[in-house]
């Protein structure tokens, strides 16, 4: 099951916010969110209100469980200004219930300064800033629409939010380009400070010919390369069996590796646990799905939990795990689980099947063994710590166990054969 929802319902987690929809001060080649101007034509500027933003915020406070995630993005999500944020926060305040509530902010960085850093900062939004590479690998597909290219703007921003102490991920689109140098993009985000990075690989459907996917697209065979590629410089930073930068997707799988949920959506069997938040208030299944078909109703009019719950929402969810034939037999099915459904779609010539296929049984191939191996690590660790902190009970209780007695901590096994003998395997 996954996290937040009971056997029937669904609790809402996670809602996903485009304050200025799709408006955006960049226009980056790849960029599959630009078009969706012509979904709400009204207007040529799109701005939330405050109207819906006070409704948004009461019914996700009202109706959350302990833990609550707005993530803003966009188009590009910093268009709002500043107070808007400020009003954002303070509406989470005003209808909050005692609940922890994260904020990120996904933004191409080109409207931030030292207001924006200070705040970020002090209300502990997680910025996630996309940040393709080095200049010549970022400025590639990611420029303004007068063809200026921003990287230099961009890593000045990058160190503005460090310097205040804003916890940063870099967000990197794969593409045709950029695939090319996985070690070049690695070193580049660790010497800029970036520990946390995710990777997203790129495939969207060619506007000229819808037959096939459009250029700037990663083809699979060289992903399945840069993973490899990048999966190595990953497990070579290790220090002491523990990670020194952060790479989502391969943290994500590890989750699966030790019989946990991922937290990476296209890693689990089954998607539709969050909505997208449109400006107007429409709610949509996921952000690759703001399309008339998968519109579920707006936050004016509907309540939020009842449309996570509803059956349209539901029906999108399965459509995840409709596995074309060739997964129903893979040996990594239960880590890969056919990808995000998106990827299975934008190149027709995939005929159902995920787009980087290849590149996930290449990758799993070569990471399979490193990662059972990390498990059983982290296995080990865990029933050592288990294990200290019920001895740790013991002497201040006072509680005596024999070396053949039952093991305390419920395992069913000896005291000798269980916590005991990791206390001697620690002490070793
Ligand atoms: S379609 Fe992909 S991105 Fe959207 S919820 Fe499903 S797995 Fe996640
Ligand atoms: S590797 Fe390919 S065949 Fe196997 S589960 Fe993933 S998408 Fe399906």
């Amino acid at each position: 099951m996954l996290p937040g929802r009971t056997e029937s319902m669904k609790t809402i987690q996670d809602v996903l916010v485009k304050p200025a929809g799709p408006d955006c001060n960049m226009a980056c080649t790849y960029c599959f969110y630009l078009d969706k101007q012509d979904l709400f034509q009204e207007s040529s500027v799109h701005r939330m209100s405050d109207a819906v933003l006070e409704a948004l915020v009461r019914q996700v406070m009202s109706q959350a469980g302990q833990q609550v995630v707005f993530g803003w993005q966009g188009g590009e999500p910093t268009l709002m200004g500043l107070d808007f944020f400020k009003r954002a926060v303070a509406l989470q305040q005003r209808y909050g219930r005692g609940q922890s509530v994260g904020n990120g902010l996904q933004t191409n960085g080109l409207l931030l300064d030292a207001t924006w850093s200070s705040f970020l900062s002090e209300y502990s939004f997680l910025v996630g800033l996309s940040l393709d590479g080095p200049e010549h690998i970022h400025d590639r597909y990611r420029r303004t629409s007068g063809g200026k290219g921003t990287w230099a703007t961009v890593t000045d921003k990058a160190k503005l939010l460090q310097d205040a102490g804003v916890a940063v991920n870099a967000l990197s689109v794969v593409n045709s380009y950029s695939v090319q140098f996985a070690e070049e993009i690695y070193v580049h985000h660790k010497q800029a400070g970036f520990d946390f990075m995710q990777f997203i690989p790129c495939v969207e459907t060619d506007p000229a010919e819808p037959t096939r996917a459009a250029s700037f697209s990663v083809s699979s065979e060289a992903y399945g390369s840069f993973l490899c590629q990048l999966f190595d410089l990953w497990l070579n930073d290790f220090v002491d069996g523990k990670p020194t930068t952060s790479i989502r997707m391969f943290e994500s799988i590890f989750h699966s590796y030790v019989g946990q949920v991922p937290p990476d959506c296209g890693l689990r069997k089954q998607c539709g646990d969050y909505l997208v938040v449109e400006h107007n208030g429409d709610l949509f299944s996921c952000d690759f799905f703001v399309e008339p078909e998968w519109k579920l109703g707006n936050v004016l009019e509907n309540n939020l939990s009842a449309v996570l719950n509803s059956e349209q929402q539901t029906a999108f969810g399965c459509l995840k795990s409709k596995l074309p034939g060739p997964c129903e037999t893979c040996e990594w099915l239960q880590y890969c689980t056919g990808g995000c459904t998106k990827d299975r779609i934008r190149d027709p010539r995939d005929q159902g099947l995920n787009h980087f296929c290849s590149a996930y049984q290449t990758f799993f191939k070569h990471a399979d063994p490193h990662f059972h191996l990390l498990a059983e690590q982290w296995r080990l660790r865990e029933a050592e710590g288990r294990a200290s902190a019920m001895r740790t009970q013991m002497e201040q209780t006072g509680v005596k166990v024999g070396r053949n007695d039952p093991c305390p901590c419920g395992s069913g096994r000896q005291f000798k054969k269980c916590c005991s003998s990791l206390r001697s395997a620690g002490q070793n």
